[in-house]
């Protein structure tokens, strides 16, 4: 056999051996039960689906997004699902006082918080922007800055527990399109907050992760709507 080919197929191996290494520490499904969980936006889309994930994990959930007669719905198929526990509160982002009340309301329920999963958006229309500053303002208070300020709440109880953020940003957050322009910009500003918290509870030694999860697209009902 040829050097070259040795070496190729030394590296080949050396790559696959750290692949497998890598998918074997990434994920135990076992830590997640009894994980005590807050899913934002959980009536439908991701938020659901996540919802349903950690339930058949047999997480501890607490869920929220403005309809509640929709999130008990959630809540009842979580429990037949293998939640441990499960529970919504009713609340809108657009209101400050709403990001307080979710947090507060779950640490007191389920006695502490392992994840905060912040995944909620506010409508937004697809197509040229149309110069309504007002509807920034408020999806900029609704996509952005309640996951900033449910983050504050929680910070304190995800670092007893080793906690972590988790948060569900898009790839509008990194590339600039046309169409989309005050919900991109809220994705930005995701990125850039949650990205530089990233390093700063490093910096501190903190014992909470953050996680941005950067998604394409995902045929939710939502997002069909606008590319039809
Ligand atoms: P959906 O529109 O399906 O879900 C949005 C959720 O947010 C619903 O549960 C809604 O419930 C809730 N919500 C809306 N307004 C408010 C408000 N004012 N206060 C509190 N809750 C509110 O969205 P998706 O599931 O498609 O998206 C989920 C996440 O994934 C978002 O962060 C999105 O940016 C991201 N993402 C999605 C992509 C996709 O293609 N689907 C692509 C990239 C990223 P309710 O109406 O009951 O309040």
């Amino acid at each position: 056999m040829k050097f070259y080919t040795k070496l190729f197929l030394l590296c080949s191996l050396g790559v696959a051996f750290i692949a497998v290494q890598w998918s074997g520490s990434s994920f135990h499904a076992e830590s997640l039960k009894g994980a005590r969980v807050l899913v934002t936006g959980a009536s439908t889309g991701i938020g659901e689906q996540l919802a349903y994930h950690y339930a058949r994990l047999g997480a501890q959930l607490v869920l929220t997004a403005r309809r509640g007669n929709v999130l008990e719905q959630v809540v009842n198929k979580c429990l037949e699902m293998g939640a441990q526990k499960a529970l919504f509160i009713p609340a809108d982002m657009a209101n400050p006082a709403d990001s307080d009340r979710v947090v507060q309301y779950a640490i007191d329920q389920l006695g502490g918080l392992d994840f905060l999963v912040l995944n909620h958006i506010g409508p937004s229309p697809y197509g040229m922007w149309d110069g309504d500053v007002e509807h920034t303002r408020w999806l900029l208070q609704v996509n952005f800055l309640s996951y900033v300020q449910m983050a504050k709440k929680a910070l304190p109880t995800l670092e007893n527990s080793n906690g972590s953020i988790v948060v569900v940003s898009s790839l509008l957050g990194k590339v600039s399109n046309p169409f989309e322009l005050p919900y991109a910009a809220t994705k930005f500003a995701l990125n850039g907050f949650f990205g530089g918290l990233q390093h700063e509870l490093a910096m501190q030694g903190s014992n909470v992760s953050v996680t941005i999860c950067t998604l394409g697209l995902i045929d939710t009902e939502t997002a069909m709507e606008k590319i039809k």
